[in-house]
C-alpha cells in the first residue's frame, strides 16, 4: 500500500526551527564517549524527550555508558488487526573528543549555522543523523496512521567500539525478538555527493608486533654488525606477509572470504569508479592492494592487511647514529564477508608458527616479539535482492529527491555485528545523512542543513514504505 499522501512532506517555518532548536540543545551536551558524566547527560536527555510519546522506553545501565532502547506503536488499530513490520533504529549519542579546539572556527560544544552548515561536535557523527531518524518517527505519530512497529537502539559507546552494547541488548533479548529489518544513518554519503544505500561494512582485527631485540640503544658505530637491528628484523617478516603485487602471501589469509553475489557485482560496476578521480582526490600517482583487481573490488570485496604505523628509533631534528633496541610495528586487517576476527586471529598466529619452523633466522627474532591483537568487528553484510531493497530505495529517493547509489559494501567498519546477532541475523541497512564533508572526528565537524531535513523526511518516507495500511488520521 503506497501511501501517495506523503508525497510531499514540507516542513513550515516553525517547524523547522523546532527541529533545529531540539538538535542545538543535544548537540550542547559535550557527550564525548571517555566523559561519562557528560555522556549520562545525553542519555538523560533522550529519555525524557521521548518519554512522553514511547510506548517503553529504557535506560539500560552497563558497565560502561549506558545504551536506550525505547519502542513506538504507530497504530494499534492497524497492528491489533495485522501482525505489522518492526523497524529498529540504531544510532549513538556519543561523540569523538574535539581536540585540537583552536582548529575550531566556533566553539565545538556551542552550535552554530553557517553558509547552511551546523558548526558541532557530533552534529554528523551521529547526533543530526540519530535525531533525524527520531524526528521522522516523531513526524509519523503526530501526522498520520501507519501499521508499523519502530524500535530504537542509542548505544552510548561506539566511538570507542561498543564494548557493552552486545552485553546489553542480549540482556533484553526479548525487545529485538519481532524485528524485521535494522536501519543504521552514520557515516557520510558518497564523495559523489549522491546519497547511499549501503548493505553491509568490513570488519576490522588489528594487532601489533612488538620486537625487542637488546636492553638499549646503543652507537652504531661502536656495535654496529652485532647488536640486532630490529627494524630490518621486522621488516623480515613483514616480507613474507605480503607480495609486491599486493596481494596477501599468509596462508589461508584469503580462505573465508567469498565472491561478492551476481547482484552485488552488478551493483558495485554501476558505481563505475574512475581511478582518475581517486587520484586528484588522494594526491596519488598509483594504486596500492592488489594491483589486478578492479578499484571497485578492492574497496569492498577484498580485505586487507595494513600497516598502520612503525615506531622505532629518531629521525629528523632527534637523529642520532645508533641503533635502536626496539620496534613497534601495528596492523590493522579489514575483513570481509565470512572472515571473523577469530579466524583471522588464528591465521596470524599460524604464519608466524610456520616461520619458526622455516627456519632458525625466523624463530631467533619471533621468539624475541610480542604480538597482540586488539580491537575487532565482525563484517557486517545483506544481500543485495530482498524485497526491503526496492522500498528503501524509494524512500531515500523520495527523501532526497534523487535516487541513491547502491553500495554493497561499506569500506569502514562498524560495530554492528551485536544488532544482527541479537536479532538472529536480520538484514541491515546503513542510509547516511550526513553529506559527504561532514568532517567527523576533525575541527569544524558540520552537517548541512538541507542534509540534516531530509534526513527528516527520508526516515518518514522510510516508516510509511515499509508499514501497512498507511491512511490519514
Ligand atoms: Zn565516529
Amino acid at each position: 500500500v503506497s501511501g501517495v499522501f506523503l508525497k510531499k512532506i514540507k516542513f513550515s517555518k516553525e517547524q523547522k526551527s523546532e527541529y533545529l532548536d531540539d538538535l542545538f540543545e543535544f548537540l550542547r551536551i559535550p557527550s564525548i564517549t571517555r566523559d561519562t558524566e557528560a555522556v549520562k547527560k545525553a542519555a538523560e536527555w533522550i529519555y525524557e524527550y521521548l518519554e512522553e510519546t514511547a510506548d517503553n522506553i529504557e535506560i539500560i545501565y552497563t558497565k560502561g555508558n549506558p545504551v536506550i532502547i525505547a519502542e513506538w506503536k504507530l497504530d494499534t488499530r492497524l497492528s491489533a488487526k495485522t501482525k505489522v513490520p518492526t523497524i529498529l533504529f540504531y544510532g549513538h549519542y556519543d561523540v569523538q573528543p574535539p581536540e585540537p579546539l583552536e582548529e575550531w572556527i566556533s566553539p565545538s560544544f556551542e552550535p552554530e549555522i553557517r553558509n547552511g552548515r551546523i558548526y558541532a561536535r557530533g552534529v554528523g557523527d551521529n547526533k543530526g543523523q540519530l535525531l533525524a531518524n527520531v524526528l521522522g518517527i516523531l513526524w509519523v505519530l503526530r501526522e498520520v496512521k501507519m501499521g508499523a512497529n519502530v524500535k530504537f537502539v542509542f548505544d552510548g559507546e561506539e566511538e570507542l567500539g561498543s564494548p557493552n552494547l552486545e552485553d546489553a541488548l542480549t540482556s533484553r533479548k526479548e525487545f529485538f525478538k519481532d524485528v524485521d529489518l535494522i536501519i543504521v544513518s552514520d557515516g557520510p554519503a558518497d564523495p559523489t555527493w549522491k546519497p547511499v544505500l549501503e548493505f553491509g561494512a568490513r570488519g576490522i582485527q588489528t594487532f601489533q608486533i612488538h620486537l625487542q631485540t637488546a636492553q638499549g640503544d646503543v652507537h652504531s658505530g661502536n656495535f654496529g654488525g652485532i647488536q640486532p637491528n630490529p627494524v630490518w628484523d621486522v621488516i623480515t617478516l613483514l616480507k613474507t606477509m605480503r607480495d609486491d603485487n599486493g596481494y596477501v602471501t599468509i596462508d589461508n589469509y584469503y580462505r573465508d572470504t567469498t565472491p561478492p553475489s551476481k547482484t552485488a557485482n552488478e551493483a558495485a560496476r554501476k558505481l563505475d569508479r574512475k581511478p582518475e578521480t581517486y587520484k586528484e582526490q588522494l594526491g596519488i600517482s598509483y594504486f596500492g592492494g592488489e594491483q589486478d583487481l578492479p578499484l571497485e573490488d578492492r574497496l569492498m570485496f577484498r580485505p586487507t592487511l595494513n600497516i598502520r604505523g612503525i615506531k622505532a628509533g629518531e629521525v629528523q631534528e632527534n637523529a642520532k647514529t645508533m641503533i635502536p633496541k626496539e620496534v613497534i610495528v601495528e596492523i590493522d586487517m579489514r575483513l570481509v564477508p565470512h572472515q571473523t576476527p577469530q579466524q583471522m586471529v588464528e591465521i596470524i598466529l599460524n604464519h608466524f608458527e610456520k616461520l619458526k619452523q622455516q627456519s632458525e633466522r625466523y624463530a631467533q627474532i619471533i621468539d624475541r616479539c610480542k604480538i597482540t591483537f586488539d580491537a575487532s568487528f565482525h563484517p557486517v553484510f545483506t544481500p543485495m535482492d530482498l524485497p526491503w531493497t526496492s522500498l528503501l530505495k524509494e524512500a531515500i529517493t523520495e527523501g532526497f529527491n534523487e535516487e541513491p547509489l547502491l553500495i554493497p559494501m561499506a569500506g569502514g567498519s562498524l560495530p554492528l555485528y551485536s544488532l544482527q546477532k541479537v536479532t538472529n541475523n536480520k538484514p541491515m541497512y546503513i542510509i547516511p545523512y550526513a553529506q559527504p564533508d561532514e568532517d567527523n572526528h576533525a575541527p569544524n565537524e558540520n552537517m548541512m542543513v538541507d542534509w540534516f531535513l531530509k534526513g527528516i523526511k527520508t526516515a518518514i518516507y522510510i516508516i510509511e514504505k515499509i508499514g501497512t495500511g498507511s491512511q490519514k488520521s
